[in-house]
């Protein structure tokens, strides 16, 4: 395990990458890392992650009590001590608000289709954890149903939270969920997105294993036996046993049953109609 000197060093980086991408604005987010088993290094409240230095750091133990530091710890510590209890394994946790990321969680929609095999080996699917008081204890209590199963969730109109092996592990995930919300963004906009197969996106879990990629639980699809977030990451994918991608349009477009087309789609339909008049 890295000395405390480093960790320390290590969250002000951490603190200052995510500033400097946009990731924070203002005072906001929180960062913190294992000292020990019973120890936790964690930002102190109302600093700006982007400005920080490492004596700013609080030493807190696992019930939150500061052992050490002239400030508090986090207003979001609640939040951060559920991930530890809930999860042995989890070694950080990041929280930011990536804008995004955050921008589907306001619009209440998760980052589960099977798009990006990268995102589907590392992350798995990126559910939204319900609406909390930010600082209260609502927030654990929401985190609480997704964290058992996911190294990386959106906060329903606040942000989103990242857990990892190491500190940047857990970075680099926030990371991860900010890149794949630009892209789905983006392909949204552009009106369509092929969708990875249900058998490719098994494949690819396969390859969680060949690449040594820990992952708390597997990928299942949404009409798999048990349906139990808690238990496994719900990926949307469509099963398809000809084919690895299947086109699709998103979600909200299909409920209302809009069609859309491309224009040389839809002047391909008035030459065939008016060819059809003649
Ligand atoms: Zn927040």
């Amino acid at each position: 395990m890295s000395t405390e000197s480093q960790l320390r060093a290590d969250i002000v980086e951490v603190g200052r990458r995510m500033y400097a991408r946009g990731y924070t604005a203002s005072n906001d987010g929180n960062i913190s890392v294992r000292l020990g088993p019973d120890r936790l290094l964690m930002t102190p409240k109302s600093v700006c992650k982007g400005f920080m230095t490492p004596d700013v750091m609080c030493v807190t133990d696992l019930e939150g009590r500061k052992l050490q530091g002239d400030r508090d710890p986090s207003s979001e510590m609640l939040m951060h001590l559920e991930v530890y209890r809930q999860r042995p394994d989890v070694q950080a946790v990041v929280h930011a608000h990536p804008p995004i990321a955050t921008g589907f969680a306001v619009a209440g929609i998760p980052l589960d289709r099977a798009v990006l095999a990268e995102v589907l080996t590392t992350l798995g699917s990126i559910p939204i954890a319900e609406y909390a008081t930010p600082s209260t204890k609502e927030l654990p209590e929401a985190v609480r149903k997704y964290v058992k199963a996911h190294d990386g969730m959106l906060l329903a109109n606040h942000g989103a939270l990242t857990l990892g092996a190491d500190l940047f592990g857990a970075y680099y995930k926030m990371e991860t969920i900010e890149h794949f919300a630009k892209i789905s963004l983006v392909a949204r906009l552009l009106g369509r997105e092929n969708l990875i197969s249900r058998e490719e996106v098994m494949r690819l879990q396969g390859l969680r294993d060949s690449y040594g990629i820990k992952a708390p639980a597997p990928i299942c699809a949404p009409d798999d036996l048990p349906q139990d977030q808690a238990a496994c990451q719900v990926v949307q994918a469509p099963s398809s046993p000809g084919a690895r991608l299947v086109p699709d349009m998103p979600g909200p477009a299909n409920e209302e049953g809009e069609i859309r087309l491309t224009y040389r789609e839809l002047s391909a339909l008035i030459e065939d109609a008016i060819r059809n008049l003649r």
